[in-house]
């Protein structure tokens, strides 16, 4: 396979709260396994991510802890940077949007677009706080949705129903800040008319074509994604300020304008490109390589909520600056549950990242594991303790720690852990090592596709498959009888239990150096994976456990504590 250039980018992260499991099974696990797979592929990649520090959300928690959004970014940016790299998350820069070189590159395409005419600019009446003195963002009104009737409704969503909003939609419409109701004030703002863009959107979209030429083959996006795209676009796409009255963002560069601000989904997903800027900078690249050259593969791995802004709005922006590749696949999840219920930050209805960091030390690989076997990827999957509890013991324990424990503790029984030589092939044998060298080219395509828990199936089918061949042939049986046949048993056995170190490494970085240092080997290229990867005469080590059961009681304390 030819060495490509990739931009992988997950959704910022909006600094005024921790990390939950729901963000991790959303983008950036996908993220992770994907970027780690194409490395081991020996591809060059660029895997961006960093806070989102701007919008109306950040502004309004300052206000209510009587703190600045200065002090509530740094204190969320640092701690979810941290927990983004002890999960094992890694990317090639976590940048954050408050830094100048994006300030600088959000304000430079705003004066391109607004120099190439892409934007209009209208004087409207917008909801107005007259005991605040300033204009309402969207999140700053709450009132009646008037789709499903739930009485606290947002400017910009109603939480309960999913619909989109604007606030004029809104029944009885108050401001949060002060309670009282706004009043309507005259404003300007420039907006992008999204119409104007419909046809291409829809050929891209729906045929991979830009302007008649091959762009992607639109079989390999999500139904989901193509799905929104289609609906937004057939009830008619609309214009959208591209502005904001508020002070705390990325300034509008136009003499004369003061207090307003780029709106949040033209600042953050530029972020992607001043990230890239930032960490080409510091390692002697050339940026525009992962973002104007058209043999890069971009990828925006993201959740539910954030297509139409990266399917349709981003996409208009990259195009109608001019010279920016558009994305190939955006591989979007659906929304991870708990116990049964949606995820909420407000109700606390969450595990929080660093809390399992802290209450299951080491064993990030567990969450890592059951997120991916539970991916939200083609529908709103749940995540239960119960379920995390028997996976860990069943599968992770029962099957694919037991698998090398067994293989580790023969080797060295037999051969002091020196590697014995294959000899003469059974059918069975070929049967068996036929399978082991399928594996990576399954898994590889599965996960090329986007289809992680099919690929992490796969990884674990494998390990089965060690603990059925040990089971079938019984090498402890026969070492007195026919050493040569314990040879080619357990050296086969060796082989899979070699590849499956190089195969979880995208899904369980951790377990993948454990298992190396257990094997004495240093693989990392997926090619390796198969019947030779381990040679003859090879000293493995003494084994430790990769894995440990988890107590019921430990789980329970999981539980009492969401209920707390
Ligand atoms: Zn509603």
């Amino acid at each position: 396979m030819a060495q490509k250039k990739y931009t992988v980018t997950a959704a910022l992260l909006y600094a005024n709260g921790p990390l939950h499991i729901g963000h991790i099974a959303g983008a950036y696990l996908p993220a992770d396994i994907y970027v780690r797979y194409l490395k081991s592929q020996g591809h060059d990649v660029a895997f961006i991510c960093g806070s989102d520090e701007h919008g109306a959300a950040i502004t309004l928690q300052a206000k209510k802890d009587n703190v600045t959004p200065k002090e509530i970014i740094n204190k969320y940016h640092l701690m979810n940077k941290k927990t983004f790299s002890e999960f094992g998350i890694d990317f090639s820069i976590y940048h954050r949007t408050s830094e100048k070189i994006h300030h600088e590159t959000a304000q430079d395409f705003f004066s391109t677009l607004e120099r190439k005419n892409v934007f209009i600019k209208k004087t409207t009446k917008q909801f107005y706080d007259e005991e605040n003195k300033l204009f309402l963002a969207d999140r700053y009104i709450s009132g009646q949705c008037p789709k499903c009737g739930h009485e606290h409704a947002y400017g910009d969503q109603c939480e309960k129903c999913g619909s989109t909003l604007s606030p004029e939609e809104l029944i009885n419409p108050t401001s949060t800040l002060s309670g009282s109701t706004p009043v309507k004030k005259e404003t300007s703002h420039w907006y992008l008319p999204m119409q104007k863009h419909e046809e291409w959107l829809k050929e891209w979209i729906e045929n991979g074509t830009l302007e008649e030429n091959y762009h992607h083959d639109p079989k390999t996006w999500r139904s989901q994604v193509i799905g929104q795209c289609k609906s937004w676009i057939n009830s008619g796409l609309k214009e959208r300020a591209m502005t904001r009255d508020l002070t705390w963002g990325v300034k509008v560069p136009l003499e004369n304008v003061k207090e307003k601000v780029l709106y949040v989904w033209l600042d953050a997903p530029i972020g992607y490109i001043s990230a890239t800027k930032q960490w080409a900078s510091e390692n002697n690249k050339n940026w525009e390589n992962y973002w104007k050259d058209e043999k890069t593969e971009l990828i925006h791995f993201i959740g539910k909520d954030n297509i139409v802004f990266h399917c349709i709005m981003f996409p208009i922006v990259l195009k109608a600056h001019g010279k920016y590749i558009l994305p190939k696949n955006v591989p979007a999840n659906e929304f991870l549950n708990l116990e049964g219920n949606k995820l909420s930050t407000s109700k606390n209805w969450a595990i929080w990242a660093h809390e399992y960091l802290n209450d299951f030390k080491g064993q990030q690989d567990v969450l890592r594991y059951v997120l991916c076997a539970t991916a939200p990827e083609s529908k709103d999957t749940d995540f239960t303790w119960a379920d995390f509890l028997s996976r860990n013991n069943n599968e992770l324990v029962a099957i694919f720690g037991n698998f090398i424990n067994r293989v580790v503790v023969l080797t060295h029984k037999y051969w002091n852990g020196i590697v014995p030589s294959c000899n003469e092939l059974s059918d069975y044998d070929k049967e068996i090592i036929n399978k082991l060298n399928n594996t990576s080219i399954i898994m590889g395509e599965a996960i090329e596709n986007f289809k992680f828990r099919e690929a992490l199936k796969e990884l674990m089918n494998l390990a089965r498959l060690g603990n059925k061949y040990l089971a079938d042939t019984e090498p402890w049986k026969l070492q007195h009888a026919n050493k040569d046949r314990v040879e080619t048993i357990m050296n086969i056995s060796i082989q899979i239990a070699g590849s499956l170190s190089v195969l979880c490494k995208p899904f369980m970085p951790f377990t993948s150096i454990k298992l190396n240092n257990i094997l004495n080997l240093s693989k990392e290229k997926w090619k390796d994976a198969g019947m030779n990867i381990i040679p003859n005469e090879h000293q493995i080590n003494k084994g430790i456990h990769l894995f440990e059961k988890i107590e019921d009681a430990k789980i329970k304390e999981q539980l009492s504590k969401l209920t707390k």
